[in-house]
C-alpha cells in the first residue's frame, strides 16, 4: 500500500518548499514534487493531509549510548548495569523509545560488549522496534583513560594493540569505531583536556578502520587531542569543547565533522545538585568554552552534525529534538540545525539513503503540526513518524 502526504511544507534535508507532495511505498520514497503535479499513483494511495504541516526526513543522532538510561550518577549506573545481558535489555527499551521522538537513525558510540551490536541486528531483522543503528561496540581508550571505569571501553596501548582492538570490534560486528582521544567530564581523576592516545596510536586506529570502511568518531575535548585526531583522519570530533582557532581551521581543511553534544553538558550543569561533584565541576569549566567552540565551528564553516550523547546524566534517549533547539540557542539558524540532524548527519555516517527526502531514499519521515524552520520548538512534538514507510509513532498508532 502506498502513502501520499499531500500539500505539505517540505524540508527535504537541505531546503524547504511549500505545497509539496511525497509518495512512498515498499519502504522507499517513490516521488517528490509539487502537489499540483502529483502522479496518478498518488490518487490511489492512502492520503495523509499535509496542509499546514511540515514533513522532514527522520532525524539522525550521531552520538548515543543505548545501554545507559541517563541517570544522575553515570559511574554508579554502569556498575549497576553489571552484565552484557542487562545492557542489551536496556538498549532494546531505549531503542524503541527513541523512535517516538522522530529519530530514525542513531550511531551508538560505546556500549557494553556486543550488546548494542546485537540490538542493531535485531532492529535490522525486524525482531524489535528501533531506529537504524550504527554501533561502535566498545570504545577504545588508553589504560586508565576516560571511560575505563564504566564497562564500555577496552583499554589499549601502542599502535599494534590499538590496531588489533579495531579488528576485534570488527569481528564482533561493529559498524563504526569510537576512539577516546582525550580525558572527559564523566571520569574522575582525569582532566577533560588531557591528551590520551599518541599520534601513532590514532594513526593506526584510523588506518585500520578505513580498511574496513568504517566511520571513526573521536571523543576529543582538549585542543591538542583534537588536532592529533584530525591529523589522524577521524571523521568526527565528538564534543570538541575546547577547540581553538587552529583546531577549527584544521577541521575545515580536512572536512572533519564537529558533533557538539550540547545536551551532555547541559544535562550535568542544569542538575548540579544531583550529579557527582567531579563531573559538575568539569562540565562547568568547559561549558562557556564549548559554546565559543560551537560558534567558531559555525563561523569557520566546519561541518556540524547533531549528536546528543544520550544516556549521560539527564540526557535521555530521544533528546535529539532538544539538541536541535539547543544548537539554535547557541547560534545556528533553525535551517542549519535541521540540516545538522538530517543531511549533514547522513553525510558523516556515509548513509546516502537517509537524512534526505528524494525519490529512491528510505521513507524515514516525520510530520510536524508547525514548521521547525519557522519556530524551532515545533521539532519537539512530531505528530507522525515513519521508518522505512511504516508508521512507528503518532497519528492513530
Ligand atoms: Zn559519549
Amino acid at each position: 500500500m502506498a502513502t501520499y502526504v499531500s500539500n505539505v511544507t517540505l524540508f527535504d534535508g537541505r531546503t524547504s518548499k511549500k505545497n509539496a507532495g511525497v509518495l512512498f511505498s515498499d519502504g522507499a520514497i517513490e516521488w517528490v514534487g509539487a502537489h499540483a503535479r502529483a502522479p496518478k499513483a498518488a490518487r490511489s494511495a492512502e492520503e495523509v493531509p499535509g496542509r499546514g504541516k511540515t514533513l522532514t526526513p527522520g532525524l539522525i543522532d550521531c552520538h548515543v549510548h543505548l545501554c545507559f538510561d541517563g541517570s544522575a550518577d553515570f559511574a554508579a549506573e554502569a556498575l549497576e548495569l553489571a552484565t552484557d545481558a542487562l545492557a542489551t535489555v536496556r538498549a532494546v527499551r531505549n531503542a524503541a523509545r527513541t523512535l517516538g521522538f522522530g529519530v530514525t537513525t542513531v550511531r551508538d558510540l560505546g556500549a557494553r560488549g556486543d550488546s548494542v551490536i546485537a540490538v542493531a541486528r535485531g532492529v535490522e531483522r525486524g525482531l524489535i522496534p528501533g531506529p537504524r543503528i550504527l554501533a561502535a561496540g566498545r570504545a577504545l581508550t588508553i589504560t586508565g583513560g576516560h571511560g575505563h571505569n564504566i564497562g564500555i571501553a577496552v583499554q589499549v596501548d601502542g599502535p599494534d594493540a590499538v590496531r588489533k582492538a579495531v579488528r576485534e570490534e570488527m569481528r564482533a560486528g561493529a559498524t563504526a569505531i569510537k576512539l577516546i582521544a582525550t580525558g572527559g567530564v564523566l571520569t574522575p581523576g582525569i582532566t577533560a583536556e588531557f591528551t590520551a592516545f599518541t599520534q601513532e596510536e590514532l594513526d593506526a586506529a584510523v588506518d585500520e578502520a578505513r580498511k574496513w570502511g568504517r566511520v571513526v568518531g573521536a571523543h576529543a575535548i582538549g585542543p591538542a587531542g583534537i588536532i592529533q585526531a584530525v591529523r589522524a583522519g577521524v571523521d568526527s570530533i565528538e564534543h570538541g569543547s575546547l577547540m581553538d582557532a587552529a583546531g577549527a581551521r584544521l577541521m575545515k581543511e580536512h572536512g572533519t565533522f564537529h558533533v557538539p553534544t550540547i545536551s551532555a553538558l547541559r544535562g550535568i550543569v542544569d542538575h548540579a545538585d544531583e550529579v557527582p561533584a567531579y563531573a559538575v565541576d568539569k562540565a562547568r569549566a568547559v561549558t562557556d568554552t564549548a559554546r565559543e567552540a560551537f560558534r567558531r565551528s559555525v563561523r569557520t564553516g566546519v561541518k556540524i552534525a547533531c549528536g546528543t550523547d544520550a544516556g549521560t546524566p539527564f540526557n535521555p534517549h530521544g533528546n535529539t529534538p532538544v539538541e536541535i533547539v539547543r544548537m539554535v540557542e547557541w547560534g545556528m539558524t533553525p535551517l542549519q540545525a535541521m540540516r545538522a540532524a538530517t543531511s549533514s548527519a547522513a553525510e558523516l555516517l556515509r548513509l546516502p539513503d537517509v537524512g534526505v527526502i528524494r525519490a529512491g531514499a528510505a521513507a524515514d519521515l516525520v510530520l510536524y503540526d508547525a514548521d521547525p524552520l519557522e519556530e524551532v520548538d515545533a521539532v519537539r512534538k512530531p505528530s507522525a513518524v515513519w521508518k522505512a514507510g511504516e508508521l512507528v509513532a503518532g497519528m492513530s498508532s
